[in-house]
């Protein structure tokens, strides 16, 4: 039998050091919220492979669907030789988006690339360069997504230069200080310090930061930028890599403020497991690049695709953006107790819409120091009591919680109780 410690030395010989692990547990078999290691250990999965299991691991339905695409092809190349369950997926996707007027969706295989073709799309639609993303913002890690993901360590250190024309304005948290005035105040002072708005293609902003400490983006800023856009004429996009499929409590986290998006970039929760992404935006948008200027070899593979479809079934008949709100609730109000304790580590600023929920790990209970080493630490410890966690944030002081939507009460309340002993600890 292989152990964890006998894995983790293979590892580092093996696999490059830039690929960090979180947690050195070897995942053997896993099932809804639950997962096994090499050596037969039992954790609960509250990391949720990165907010891509919100139907929870090897769903029936969708492990159903995927069983049956793989006896048929796996593989053609959607632009050589398309196949329906793209088409299908891009409509369904298009009938639920937020987004005004006829929508078209591209599939492709990570959220980065997703990413990256919303610029590519965006640029096309509009001829300009710029684009203005949020500190705090994660957006991926090939070059252009690098550039735009708002956080030096560890994402860009080492990685310059880094692509043109692409400018960062502060993120609103007000543990932080930063209100929706200043937000606003600084992008006035891009277009008049770095980049005339005429030259601007696209204002980037995820509904809710996730890798930057699951901030919801508030509603006041949202509808300015989407007025700050119409004004010059600039495309919004809302990065939905993360908040996606329920997880907030709405289809799309950006549902939450009524904007209405250009496009909206998806991938994770979409597809249970299976690399798929993509984006839907507005048609006219859309339709912009020449045909062959869009797409991969790998794009939209049937695979995910059907996994999509099953995912989005799953979504409705088991009323997933409702139960969201449901474990929200119940994570919330366990987070509060705990906070109210005096012998359990500081914790503040409990947040987020939906099951999208974390708080912060500070030095002092009633201040707001970060607590990165002790954050480590409790991760640590839930992990030895059997819990898989996340953390996050610009102070790599938050903790995230991603448990599926699926999760049963007992397994959900199981992992809740493991988090509080991890605390007290
Ligand atoms: N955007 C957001 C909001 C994300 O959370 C992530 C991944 N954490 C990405 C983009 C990049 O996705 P991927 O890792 O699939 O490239």
């Amino acid at each position: 039998m292989s152990t964890n410690t006998n894995l983790q030395a293979r590892h580092a010989a093996a696999v490059p050091r830039g690929v960090g692990i979180t947690h050195p547990v070897y995942a053997a078999r896993a099932e809804n919220a639950e997962l096994w290691d090499e050596e037969g250990r039992r954790y609960v999965d509250f990391a949720g492979g990165i907010a891509v299991l919100n139907t929870g691991h090897r769903h029936p339905k969708v492990i159903a669907a995927v069983e049956a695409q793989l006896a048929r092809f796996t593989h053609t190349c959607f632009q050589v030789t398309p196949y329906e369950s793209y088409i299908a997926l891009a409509e369904r996707l298009n009938s639920i988006a937020p987004i005004e007027g006829p929508s078209k969706t591209i599939f492709l295989t990570t959220g980065a690339e997703a990413l990256e073709n919303a610029v590519k799309i965006a640029r096309a639609a509009t001829g300009r360069p710029g684009i203005i993303t949020f500190a705090g913002g994660y957006h991926g890690r090939t070059l252009l997504t690098m550039a735009m993901t708002g956080k030096v360590l560890p994402y860009k250190r080492h990685f310059a230069p880094m692509p043109a024309e692409i400018y960062h304005a502060p993120f609103p948290f007000e543990p932080f200080g930063v209100t929706v005035a200043d937000s606003l105040r600084a992008i006035d002072m891009l277009f008049r310090a770095d980049i005339e708005p005429s030259r601007v293609a696209a204002i980037l902003i995820e509904p809710v930061q996730g890798e930057g400490g699951f901030i919801p983006a508030p509603t006041a800023l949202l509808v300015a930028l989407r007025q700050l856009c119409d004004k010059h004429g600039i495309l919004l996009i809302a990065d939905e890599v993360q908040t996606g499929f329920g997880r907030t409590g709405k289809m799309f986290g950006i549902e939450h403020s009524g904007v209405k998006p250009d496009m909206i970039t998806i991938a994770k929760s979409l597809a249970g497991g299976f690399p798929l992404s993509g984006v839907i935006g507005r048609a006219t948008v859309m339709d912009a690049p020449e045909p062959g200027g869009l797409g991969g070899t790998y794009a939209g593979n049937p695979l995910a695709c059907v996994a999509a479809l099953a995912v989005l079934d799953v979504i409705e008949s088991e009323k997933l953006v409702e139960r969201a709100n449901v474990i929200g609730a119940t994570i919330t109000s366990r987070l509060h107790r705990i906070a109210a304790r005096n012998d359990v580590v500081p914790i503040t600023a409990i947040r987020g819409p939906g099951a999208m929920i974390a708080f912060d790990i500070v030095k002092d209970r009633g201040g707001y120091v970060p607590d990165a080493d002790q954050t480590r630490a409790v991760l640590a410890r839930a992990r030895e009591h059997g819990l898989i966690l996340l953390s996050c944030g610009v102070n790599a002081n938050a903790i995230r919680l991603l448990v599926p939507l699926t999760v049963s009460d007992a397994i959900l309340e199981e992992g809740l109780s493991v988090l509080e002993v991890a605390l007290a600890a």
